[in-house]
């Protein structure tokens, strides 16, 4: 079965074709980065005008690019949340208009079930697995006991690890997003600044990441206030340093307390090196198999979009023609049912 992906939740217009819920057959990604860098973040309102101006462009050369035509396609399946409303919003639209018009099934599909499945594209997942889901929004660990079925066991209190990384560097006065740019300073420092951890109760698998923050924005204050030289590269490793231990720590006891064979890694800060590194060490000598898709199936795409709608395509588990975009649409309930 073939299946035209379309992802609008935030800041990348993207459509992509996918057969068989693994294969690529095609996946287009227009960035808005360049747009909202100068504002230092992503302005809801321009990313909206930005995904209506550029859609159907994008659905077009996907299809065109797949070498397929549209009676070829089975379904269509669109980002249903979480997100942006207003920038859903296009995705959907469109989406219910290619569906009603050719006739075919319509898969409202969960975002952060996109990038967990992102991983099928490229690996085999094998159950029970369990997934680390780092991105701007969300820091989360994911049981899947089965295919489909997903239970987050650990979520973060505040701060999501990606929006970490970008509000420190933007008080380093790094430009937007941050996350890269910290992680090449931590990776050129030859010393670290140590900053705190979060560990939150013993046997908790959450995070908290706001404090480490205010603990670097502290730092940063102070040294300016002194009108001292700031070691930036030192600050940023700490900073590296703390979220990776406390991420692959909590990561590994969870993998141990389930008993999964299998760690996948997935959101935009999966293309941290300082954390793949350290992931990398501790799933060898644990003798977890880590699962990390390449960086440009991490970032928002729709693949990852067609990959996890395929789950329910093979279940004919569609949605109306009424759908909604939801913000705040919970993982777990967007389970396939059995
Ligand atoms: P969500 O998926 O939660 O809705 P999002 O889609 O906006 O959020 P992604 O596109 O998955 O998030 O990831 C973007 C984030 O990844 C940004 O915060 C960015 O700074 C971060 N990021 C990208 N590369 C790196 C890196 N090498 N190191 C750390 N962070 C990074
Ligand atoms: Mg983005
Ligand atoms: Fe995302």
């Amino acid at each position: 079965a073939v299946i035209l992906a379309i992802e609008t939740s935030c800041d990348e217009t993207s459509a992509a074709v996918i057969r068989g819920g693994k294969e690529i057959l095609s996946n287009v990604v227009s960035s808005q980065i360049e747009i909202h860098e100068r504002f230092g973040g992503v302005v809801p309102e321009i990313a909206s005008r930005k995904h209506v101006e550029s859609i159907t462009l994008i659905i077009e050369q996907a299809v065109k690019e797949s070498g397929l035509a549209l009676k070829d396609i089975s379904a269509i399946a669109v980002t249903q949340g979480p997100g942006l409303v207003g920038a859903l919003l296009v995705g959907i639209v469109a989406a219910k208009s290619m569906a009603m018009a050719l006739e075919i099934p319509l898969i409202g599909t969960h975002h952060i079930a996109g990038h967990i499945y992102a991983n099928e594209l490229v690996h085999d997942i094998v159950y029970p697995s369990l997934a680390l889901v780092v991105s701007g929004g969300h820091t989360e660990l994911v049981l899947l006991e089965r295919e489909g079925v997903f239970q987050i066991i650990g979520r973060t209190r505040d701060d999501a690890v990606g929006e970490a990384y970008d509000k420190v560097a933007r008080a380093l006065r790094l430009p937007y997003p941050g996350g890269p740019h910290i992680d090449k300073l931590a990776a050129e420092a030859e010393e670290a600044i140590s900053l705190p951890r979060a560990w939150l109760e013993a046997d908790s698998f959450d995070f908290s990441f706001s404090g480490l923050k205010s603990a670097v924005l502290a730092v940063i204050n102070q040294t300016r206030m002194k009108r001292l030289e700031l070691n930036e590269a030192a600050l940023a490793r700490g900073f590296q340093e703390s979220v990776t231990e406390v991420l692959v720590t909590k990561s590994l006891r969870a993998v141990r307390q389930y008993g999964v064979k299998q760690l996948l890694l997935c959101g935009g800060v999966a293309a941290n090196r300082g954390l793949r590194a350290a992931l990398t060490d501790h799933c060898a000598s644990a003798e977890v198999s880590l699962l990390i898709p390449p960086n440009s199936l991490c970032t928002d795409n729709a693949a990852m979009i067609g990959a996890a709608a395929h789950l329910k395509l093979k279940r004919k588990q569609f949605s109306d023609l009424d759908l909604k975009g939801d913000p705040g649409l919970s993982l777990e309930q967007w389970s396939v049912s059995y």
